[in-house]
């Protein structure tokens, strides 16, 4: 009798990676044959191969040939491959919890489109990790900053590492779970009160932030930039070494406020740096004082839009340098994703001067500009889907080399002028896109901007002890 547990144990492992037989075959030494014959259980590997086979898919060969994840019978968990597994079944509950048993089709596609990456990849691990330091910080009253792309995954933000919510802007209800997408803003934030038909009032969000910004960070095992209090330093190295201790790591302190941690598995190499920050033990200062939390806020309001409008930006981070109070007055943010744009504007290189500042003095509005990655990919993928094309390959190229600057350096090749211009863009497009050296992700802006439009409210509301502790 043929035994086929070994052989659907294996293909179960296989697939996960996203293997092939033949490139499995390739890895382990063995024809892509072999590998299908073991699969549908007419042979077995050689022991020297289960060695090999165990390596690649990330398993002992105990596992492999007890067909069992022992992690899965025991409360220690080891292998990476039921983690992973549980914490993407962690993260579709979630999703369920908040968008309804029927999730809308536009946002169980964006989920299954990150499948691939944290299949391949531990960044799942990564995320959980995320998720793990932010709730020990918010035991400590503390804050801390995630920095990167990390909000550009969906994934991420259902399981709890980032606040940034990548969806495209909408509504959702927490009653009835009624969800409802509208495009006429280009985030959440700026999206008017509403209730919901069940007559609860709904909550909105989503900054419409692609996945694909992250795509190749992922795959290339992109390190960690976290921001914490120099209060809880220690405790968010220690909360690292703890959550990794399986893995092996290496702690370096470059200096006390500075610290590299690298983790190391049989997956990747990646490092997790901790920098500390003066400004979020200011945070949890004011939250003290005033006895009101971060959380709990109503930032997204006219009256702290105004505040910015009108230049009263002193203290508040990102917008209290002289170099963001011109961008303000130059640009006249009139909504929140404006706010968002002055932050990458800034924040890019080859992106503001004798770029956008001149496009906006010529009638272009900040909400218009190319400020991020974001904003070439969706640029380029709006174009394409409205000539009946879908593919985001293009988009993903021109965002790729436009974000390191090659069309700066060598201009914008011809036939990428023509490709563009047959789906439609804009001259101004072309212009901006072939000045710029560097881009900034946007969900660190969006990170950027909550924190700026929180404390924006403090100085609004409590003036004097926002000028005591943040001046
Ligand atoms: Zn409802």
């Amino acid at each position: 009798m043929r035994d086929y547990s070994f052989g659907n144990f294996l293909q179960e492992l296989r697939l996960r990676t996203g293997l092939t037989q033949y490139q499995l075959g390739i890895l382990v030494g063995v024809s892509d044959k072999a590998v299908s014959k073991w699969e549908n259980g007419s042979s077995k590997p050689k022991s020297d191969i289960l060695y090999k086979l165990g390596e690649v898919l990330g398993v002992s060969t105990d596992e492999l040939l007890s067909c069992k994840y022992h992690s899965c019978e025991n409360e220690d968990i080891k292998g990476v491959f039921a983690i992973k597994k549980q914490l993407w079944n962690k993260a579709l509950e979630i999703m369920h919890n908040r968008y309804g048993e029927i999730v809308p089709i536009e946002i169980l596609n964006r989920f299954l489109s990150e499948q691939t990456e944290m299949q391949n990849t531990d960044m799942i691990v990564y995320f959980d990790f995320l998720s793990v330091l932010v709730s020990e910080a918010k035991k400590c009253g503390e804050h801390i900053r995630v920095k990167g792309g990390v909000g550009s995954s969906f994934v991420a933000y259902l399981l709890g590492a980032t606040e940034v919510n990548p969806l495209k802007p909408h509504y959702y209800c927490p009653d009835c779970k009624t969800v409802i997408f509208d495009d006429s803003v280009k985030s959440g934030w700026d999206l008017p009160y509403r209730r919901c038909l069940c007559t609860k009032p709904m909550i909105s969000g989503g900054h419409g932030i692609p996945f694909e910004i992250y795509r190749n960070d992922v795959q290339n095992n992109i390190s960690l930039t976290v921001s914490v209090s120099p209060e809880f330093f220690s405790s968010a190295k220690k909360c690292a070494e703890k959550y990794f201790k399986e893995y092996k790591t290496k702690v370096e302190d470059r200096d006390e406020r500075i610290s590299i941690i690298t983790v190391t598995s049989q997956w990747s190499e990646r490092r997790i740096t901790f920098f500390t920050d003066d400004e979020l033990a200011r945070y949890k200062a004011l939250e003290q004082v005033t006895a009101t939390s971060f959380d709990r806020l109503d930032f997204n309001t006219e009256d702290i839009l105004r505040e910015f409008q009108n230049g009263n930006t002193d203290g508040v981070t990102e917008f209290k340098w002289t170099f963001a109070k011109n961008m303000l007055d130059k640009t006249t943010p009139s909504s929140f994703n404006d706010l968002i744009q002055i932050v990458g504007l800034s924040h890019g290189t080859g992106v503001w001067h004798n770029n956008a500042d001149k496009m906006i003095e010529q009638g272009l509005s900040v909400g218009k500009t190319i400020a991020y990655r974001d904003d070439v990919f969706n640029y380029i993928q709006k174009k394409m889907i409205s000539k009946g094309l879908t593919d985001t390959g293009f988009a993903y190229k021109v965002m790729e080399d436009t974000r390191r600057g090659i069309y700066a350096k060598n201009g914008v090749p011809n036939d990428i002028k023509m490709q563009l211009k047959s789906i439609g863009a804009e001259d101004w497009f072309l212009d901006s896109m072939g000045k710029i050296k560097y881009l900034f992700q946007k969900a660190h802006g969006v990170t950027y901007v909550r924190s700026a439009a929180i404390l924006m409210w403090y100085k609004f509301y409590y003036p004097t002890e926002f000028n005591e502790i943040m001046l």
